[in-house]
């Protein structure tokens, strides 16, 4: 997989972002693909909120049992179970110097929520990264996704197929298919975001702290794209 962050001075000098950084967009636009990117080359944590259900679904935690039916359709979990999980997520050390979101906010409550605890904390601006595509190319790139168990790598098997069937290349670990990545259930996902994800569009716009990012484009021109947000914001603080 063609990899933009590495060139060996990718992380020269960066220590973290000093701030919320958000990956805002629909489903399949490629929040994942890049929140990878962004992490290593910035050295902050990747919070997917996603990953987290996923992994205490995994543990079977009492977490894990509400999120399980929830997910299973499409629908969003409870504002106040994810809250929860997210600030204890970020009281851990590891995001002093900030932190990538990646499917969080995903609600006004939410995203109001998230305002104050980066009130509260004295963190910098947050910047919104807004991945902009056209919702009729999603459904290939969500039916087609493939995700290392290991690694979290991600593959597509039309647009980025790996080099062995079902096998990660960089890892050598199995290939899954997410239980909702499939038509039924990716269409209800579409349904919870246009209904209540998409009017963070507008609530960051009016608040001046969302970048739009052309994520139509290949992976590494959205990544260029990206990161030349970020170091222009870094350049000014
Ligand atoms: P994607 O962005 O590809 O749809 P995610 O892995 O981010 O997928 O999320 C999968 C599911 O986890 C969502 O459909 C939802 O049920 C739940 N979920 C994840 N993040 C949130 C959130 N911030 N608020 C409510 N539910 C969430």
């Amino acid at each position: 997989m063609a990899d933009a962050t590495a060139d060996p001075g990718a992380s020269g000098g960066l220590q973290g972002l000093g701030r919320a950084v958000i990956l805002l967009g629909p489903p399949g636009a490629g929040k994942g693909t890049q929140a990878q990117r962004i992490t290593q080359r910035y050295r902050v944590p990747h919070l997917s909120t996603g990953d987290m259900f996923r992994d205490n679904i995994r543990r079977g935690t009492p977490l894990g049992l509400q999120a399980k039916p929830l997910m299973e359709r499409g629908e969003l979990v409870p504002d106040e179970i994810v809250l929860g999980m997210v600030e204890d997520r970020i009281a851990q050390p590891d995001c002093w110097t900030g932190f990538l979101f990646d499917g969080f906010p995903r609600t006004l409550a939410q995203a109001a929520a998230l305002d104050q605890i980066c009130g509260r904390r004295k963190l910098g601006r947050t910047i919104v990264l807004y991945m902009a595509v056209e919702q009729a190319s999603l459904m290939r790139r969500l039916t087609g996704r493939r995700i290392c168990k290991a690694g979290g790598h991600i593959y597509n098997i039309y647009d980025r197929p790996p080099r062995r069937d079902g096998i990660c290349d960089e890892d050598g670990s199995e290939l899954i298919h997410r239980p909702d990545d499939t038509e039924a259930v990716i269409k209800e996902r579409f349904a919870a975001y246009d209904a209540q994800t998409l009017p963070l569009v507008d609530y960051y716009r009016v608040r001046g702290v969302l970048s739009s990012v052309d994520a139509m484009a290949d992976a590494d021109a959205v990544t260029a794209s990206i990161r030349k947000i970020l170091d222009g914001a870094i350049a000014a603080q």
